[in-house]
């Protein structure tokens, strides 16, 4: 375990040309504090999680004190915004600082959202709100608890500033890590300006630090382009099982790496909506949760195109090759998704009627307002012998629609000679008790913004890191969200 000033930054990102990003120290933020620290990040950067608990922490991330061997700098990239072409983004209010790599060999970016005006910020402030810099923390951690890939949080940094948003929010920084900030807008910039070159340097950059046995490859970049687009496909089929939908999927909120980036108004379904669109600035519902997996593949196709000049053969031959990439997300998308929803169901056989079960399990869901989380848990108690179960059914109104699908679901699990206590164990391991509900984001935020009081973000902390674990302590965070929660709005604007 190292000290702050032992962290061995070894910042690639930085030796490459000065085309794709703006050296910029952070902006310190006035009356910084710790609001949270998260041990378990740390551990990642091989950091001695008492190090959170010096003032030089704060010091270091918030832009008060130069951090030796950090090499902060702002990243350049444009990206499809709602579906239009935006020339020039790049981080408007984040900075990143440096990457550390650990004993393990891996490579982390250390990267700050909230640290100051940039050269990207366009008519931005620079800033970002605690409340936002918390449900990115949260969400961040709560993803990484359920399995699936996702930047994770360091800390959270509280300041003395106000920051105008709708209302007056105190100022806040997030702390995040990831093992790379490359998005798809990364390569559509230099794709847009025409800059081959620095597109190919960008590629083989992304390909030695994260697919080093590709490097040298003559079809190193279609393979880049097959990766990630397994890649994103394997991550929208979990964000569907799971019941997340992200808010604003633009290109430029699009990992390279195919893990989840940029929290912004993201939201876990309550009850089962497949019209939920979370972000109340997304009129036309473009990003609404069962537009996610075509939202995937436009995005990719964006991916593809800025990827062109660099796939092999005259352009004829490129876009070919691309196409027939870019066929591969739909059946990896699908494939891996009916995996997940058959393991939620608790099957352990593949059977070609599993889809129809399961749509039709989800229609009913939807038309009868029931609790996704909740059914898919309670699910687990289902009797095979029981005449009726009536944990399951009395979450429908429309009774006989559960009682007919149950009846099918029986039939199912006694054809593959189904255990119950067995099936149990393993569906309590896929289907979670804890998610990061809004509503129980905003008691945070509310207890955090209004009385200091941070005690309820490390309980969430604690308690989303084992999101497949009974917690009889927790209990009531897995209870259906109260009436208000429905009235909760979150924008774009944070
Ligand atoms: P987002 O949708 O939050 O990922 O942001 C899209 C773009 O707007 C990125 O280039 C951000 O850096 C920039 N941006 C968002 N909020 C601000 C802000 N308050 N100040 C400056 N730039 C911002
Ligand atoms: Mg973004």
């Amino acid at each position: 375990m190292r000290t702050l000033e032992e962290l061995p930054f070894d910042n690639t990102y930085q030796q490459l040309p000065q085309t794709f990003y703006s050296r910029l120290a952070p902006t310190p933020l006035s009356g910084a504090f710790l609001v949270s620290f998260n041990p378990e990040a740390a551990a990642l950067l091989d950091l001695h999680p008492e190090e959170g608990a010096r003032r030089e922490f704060v010091e270091y991330l918030s832009g008060m004190r130069a951090w030796p061997g950090s090499a902060p700098v702002a990243m350049c990239y444009s990206g499809h915004q709602f579906g239009h072409y935006v020339p020039r983004l790049g981080d408007g209010r984040a900075i990143l600082l440096g990457e550390v790599r650990n004993t393990r060999g891996e490579k982390w970016d250390l990267h700050l959202k909230g640290s100051g005006l940039t050269p990207y910020s366009r008519q931005g402030d620079g800033r970002a709100v605690l409340r936002s810099s918390l449900r990115e923390y949260l969400c961040g951690e709560a993803m990484h608890g359920l399995g699936i890939p996702s930047s994770r949080g360091l800390c959270v940094i509280g300041s003395s500033e106000e920051v105008y948003r709708e209302t007056i929010e105190p100022g806040a920084m997030l702390v995040r890590l990831s093992p790379s900030h490359v998005r798809f807008g990364s390569f559509e910039y230099f794709y847009y300006t025409h800059q081959f070159d620095q597109l190919k340097l960008l590629a083989d950059h992304v390909i030695a630090e994260h697919y080093p046995a590709l490097a040298g490859n003559d079809d190193r970049y279609a393979e880049l382009l097959r990766q990630t687009t397994l890649r994103t496909a394997r991550l929208i089929a979990q964000w569907q099982a799971v019941g997340f939908a992200h808010g604003v999927m633009n290109t430029d909120n699009m990992s390279i790496l195919g893990l989840t980036l940029d929290y912004g108004p993201f939201g876990f379904l309550d009850r089962y909506d497949p019209g939920y669109v979370c972000n109340h600035s997304d009129h036309q519902g473009r990003y609404a949760f069962d537009q996610q997996p075509a939202i995937g593949l436009f995005n990719l196709s964006c991916l593809a195109q800025a990827l062109l000049p660099l796939l092999p053969g005259a352009p004829d031959a490129a876009a070919q090759t691309a196409r027939a990439l870019l066929d591969l997300y739909q059946p990896a998308l699908a494939a891996h998704y009916t995996d997940l929803m058959r393991a939620k169901l608790g099957l352990l056989e593949a059977h070609a009627e599993d889809q129809k079960l399961c749509s039709d399990l989800l229609e009913i869901l939807a038309t009868n307002h029931v609790d996704y989380t909740r059914f898919f848990r309670a699910l687990a108690r289902f009797r095979r012998d029981a005449s009726d179960n009536p944990l399951l059914r009395d979450q429908f109104p429309d009774r006989t629609a559960f009682d007919v699908w149950a009846e099918r679901y029986r039939r199912r699990l006694a054809g593959e000679h189904s255990r119950d206590e067995q099936r149990h164990l393993r569906m309590d391991s896929v289907n979670p008790k804890y998610i990061l509900r809004n509503y129980l984001a905003e008691t945070a935020i509310r207890r955090a913004q209004d009385h200091g009081d941070y005690a309820e973000t490390e309980r969430l902390l604690t308690l989303l890191r084992r999101p497949y674990d009974e917690q009889p302590e927790h209990e009531h965070y897995a209870a259906e969200p109260p009436d208000w929660a429905s009235r909760i709005a979150v924008s774009c604007s944070s």
